[in-house]
């Protein structure tokens, strides 16, 4: 949770207690007329298959990530809302948009791009979205409705929510009876460990990027990161370098055999048609628009 705040730290760091109350107050109250009048929309960020042989898999996935163009302040990232989203009860109404949104996209690639479109599509869910008891339920409909397939969708959730009370865990659960996919975002970061990922009922691990980032300079984070992919493996859970920058710590996660990657190195996150473009400038053949 203090990461998740990070993104408004050096602006509410100073702030008293009752200028911030202000100040979420009306973040809240924009977020609403955002809601409204469609201000929201959501970026897809490739997801890499890596391979010992140095290929790569430009079709492997796409991360959903949402994204908030005020009227005035510009693009506002996640960090700056999503919390505040959760405090006050919005967080459904944005999760349901933006599950709906990238499913929707997700079918409309399998129709343009066929063999090539991605394979897998992540989306984040936050603690009050998995803490309504509705949720699975709600989660069927928005794949019926867009006909998506429930093995192409993977939920992400953070390590101190996968390990967090009953409630999450039945509802997490029910997700994977669906054929939904899970996964672990930002492993590492959490207090949770390697010696307890077999009670979680994840399919995937995403190595955090403060581990990722380091992966060709120390070598602790090379040995914590050897590790978490070794256990990950013998569990029978794929493995997901978040964060790759640069062409020696993509070298680096593919010498520990990481299965996937996803980072600036490979592609920024875009918005849904230049997803398309980059899909189609990969295979170095066009494609139809
Ligand atoms: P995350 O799920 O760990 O997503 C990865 C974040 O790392 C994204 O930030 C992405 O843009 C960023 N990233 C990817 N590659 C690189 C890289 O090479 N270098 C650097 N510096 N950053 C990279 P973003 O989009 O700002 O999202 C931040 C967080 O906000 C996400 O972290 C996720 O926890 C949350 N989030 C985003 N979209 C949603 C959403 O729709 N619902 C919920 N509940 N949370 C969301
Ligand atoms: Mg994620
Ligand atoms: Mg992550
Ligand atoms: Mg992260």
């Amino acid at each position: 949770e203090a990461k998740r705040a990070g993104g408004a730290r050096h602006v509410m760091f100073e702030a008293s207690m009752r200028e911030r109350a202000a100040r979420r107050a009306d973040i809240e109250a924009q977020l609403r007329t955002a809601l409204n009048e469609e201000q929201l929309f959501v970026m897809y960020q490739p997801v890499v298959g890596l391979s010992a042989d140095g290929t790569i898999d430009h079709s492997a996935g796409v991360e959903a990530l949402v994204r908030w163009q005020h009227p005035t302040r510009g693009l506002v990232p996640p960090f700056d809302f999503i919390g505040i989203a959760e405090e006050c009860g919005l967080i459904d109404q944005i999760g349901d948009f933006v599950l709906e949104r990238a499913c929707t996209d997700f079918m409309r690639w399998r129709a343009q791009l066929g063999d090539h479109a991605p394979r897998l599509m992540a989306v984040n869910l936050s603690r009050a979205q998995l803490a309504q008891p509705d949720w699975t339920a709600k989660v069927a409909r928005i794949l019926e409705k867009t006909a998506m397939p429930a093995a192409g969708l993977q939920l992400e959730v953070t390590e101190s929510l996968a390990a967090q009370d009953e409630h999450i865990q039945l509802r997490l659960h029910e997700l994977k009876a669906l054929g939904i996919k899970l996964a672990l975002d930002d492993f590492g970061t959490g207090y949770s460990s390697l010696s307890s990922l077999h009670l979680l009922p994840v399919d995937t691990v995403k190595i955090d990027r403060s581990f990722v980032s380091k992966a060709d300079t120390s070598h602790h984070h090379r040995v914590l990161i050897e590790a978490t992919v070794k256990v990950a493996q013998s569990l029978g859970m794929n493995t997901v370098a978040e964060g790759i920058e640069t062409a020696g710590q993509l070298d680096a996660v593919r010498a520990q055999s990481c299965a996937k990657g996803q980072g600036y190195f490979f592609s920024r996150p875009l918005v849904s048609q230049a997803l398309v473009d980059w899909i189609g400038a990969q295979q170095g053949s066009a494609l139809p628009a």
